[in-house]
């Protein structure tokens, strides 16, 4: 189907999960498509923490939007950010240009939250985006090749201490991937240090992992992770973060590495549009997904705040929510340009289950209340990743790296790009006279 200039023009921002199924299922259905996002690819966000820790190249979890829809001929990709929406005009404004909208469907997913603390964040990166994961990459390697060279025990001991902050799935699947590196990838290469002497904290402010998960997950998270040597701290927040080290409640941790896993909140776009938000700044929408004075106009996904009728919970911030939110809102919109749709429905969420990795071989999976651990967990988890990563030759080459990451305890993605600039106190090896000065204290 070509562009008809009479058709129905529905706008959508993001081309996470949720934008995405929008788009697609507005396939072959009377309207002109916009889908605009800042980036030029779809990021598969769970499986973010292997590139952070070397087991996947980014390129293998971020697909670009224009060839994930060159096959719908109505929808037109725009690499742009939306910097507003004049709910009354109905036009949505990039920082070049506007565009009209009939339907506009806003999905731009949640941000990094220091719950007030953005000081953190230079030296606690967290872990949204491909560059946050690059970022948290290029640290962990820096550190083990700092403390290589570092004579000085103490300042080597900082180096190879990381404290992740916050027990949920990605703070869980990071502690779990940077002591495996630590234990099992790194200790044959390494000749002046024992890489498995590496401290991993796992830190959070509940009483236990997982807290958004069944307990069981929870406790069996923790048992895993205390057998691979991950420490855990519970009942602790953060205080402070400096290039030193960390304060755990009033403890200071001498700590080269911190990760950021603890918090999210709503984006800037959702606060500009000056309407009812919860706590996280999540859009509050009613039961079909639109905003209460604007029938034409749906949030969905993580940057939705919509409680299911069925169970009274808020629908979580879930790769799932997203997808099934963006299915209903493009059926409700193709029913309507149809002529079908009589009165709205009501937006229900099908819960399919929760899943985490602990380690290699090892995963949890709840699904109709049992629990599912160890390899059969990680097999479950496994399969479930691969059909939800978007592309084939994504599925291939993703299913390849882990045969040979479980296989062969290898990590093939370990370049560290730019100029490595390593921060050493006391350097191991021959005094080199002015050369040392090239190795920054
Ligand atoms: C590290 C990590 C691990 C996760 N693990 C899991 C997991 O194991 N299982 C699971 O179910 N869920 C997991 N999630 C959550 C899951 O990724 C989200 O629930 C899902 O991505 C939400 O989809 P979405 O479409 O709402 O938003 P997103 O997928 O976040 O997409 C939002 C899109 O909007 C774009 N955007 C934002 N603002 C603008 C703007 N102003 N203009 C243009 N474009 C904009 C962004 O570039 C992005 O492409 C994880 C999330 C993270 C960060």
């Amino acid at each position: 189907m070509g562009l008809d200039k009479q058709a129905a023009e529905v706008v959508i921002i993001g081309g996470g999960f949720g934008g995405l199924e929008v788009a697609k299922g507005l396939k072959n259905v009377p309207v002109q498509v916009f889908l605009a996002d800042r980036r030029n690819y779809h990021l598969f966000q769970p499986l973010l923490y292997q590139v952070a820790t070397s087991v996947l190249s980014g390129e293998k979890i971020a697909s670009p939007i224009r060839h994930v829809l060159r096959g719908y001929d109505n929808t037109t990709v725009v690499l742009a950010e939306i910097i507003g929406v004049d709910l009354e005009s109905k036009i949505v404004y990039g920082s070049r240009a506007g565009r009209h909208f009939d339907y506009l469907v806003i999905a731009t997913g949640l941000e990094q939250s220091y719950f007030g603390h953005d000081e953190f964040r230079a030296n606690a990166p967290g872990l949204k985006s491909l560059d946050d994961a690059y970022e948290i990459r290029r640290r962990i390697l820096i550190a083990f090749e700092e403390a290589e060279f570092e004579e000085d025990e103490a300042s080597r001991q900082g180096k190879l201490t990381f404290v992740i902050v916050g027990g949920g799935p990605t703070g869980v699947e990071l502690a779990g991937s940077i002591i495996e590196t630590a234990t099992k990838t790194l200790p044959s290469e390494f000749r002046h240090i024992d890489t498995s002497t590496a401290r991993v904290i796992l830190v959070d402010r509940g009483t236990r992992l997982l807290g958004g998960m069944p307990e069981e997950m929870g406790k069996r998270a923790m048992a895993d992770l205390e057998s691979m040597g991950v420490e855990i701290w519970l009942e602790r927040g953060v205080t402070s973060v400096s290039e030193e080290g960390v304060f755990i409640g009033e403890e200071f941790v001498p700590a080269e590495n911190v990760f950021w896993a603890a918090g999210v909140q709503g984006t800037a776009l959702a606060g500009s549009l000056k309407v009812e938000r919860d706590h996280m700044g999540r859009v509050m929408v009613g039961e079909d997904l639109s905003l209460p004075a604007h029938p034409e106009v749906f949030v969905i996904g993580d940057a939705t705040y919509v409680v299911d009728p069925q169970t009274g919970n808020p629908v979580p911030a879930v790769a799932q929510g997203a997808i099934q939110m963006g299915q209903f809102v493009a059926q409700m919109i193709k029913d309507e340009v149809e002529g079908k749709g009589n009165a709205r429905g009501v937006f229900q969420y099908k819960d399919k289950g929760s899943m985490a990795t602990i380690g290699r071989g090892k995963a949890l999976a709840s699904i109709n209340e049992r629990t599912f651990s160890g390899l059969f967990g990680w097999l479950m988890w496994g399969v479930v990743h691969i059909m939800f990563l978007v592309g084939f030759r994504s599925k291939m080459v993703v299913m390849m790296d882990w045969v040979w990451n479980y296989l062969a305890n290898e990590r093939g993605a370990r370049t560290i790009t730019g100029d490595p600039e390593l921060k050493v106190k006391e350097v191991r090896g021959i005094k080199m006279g002015d050369k040392k000065e090239k190795v920054r204290k």
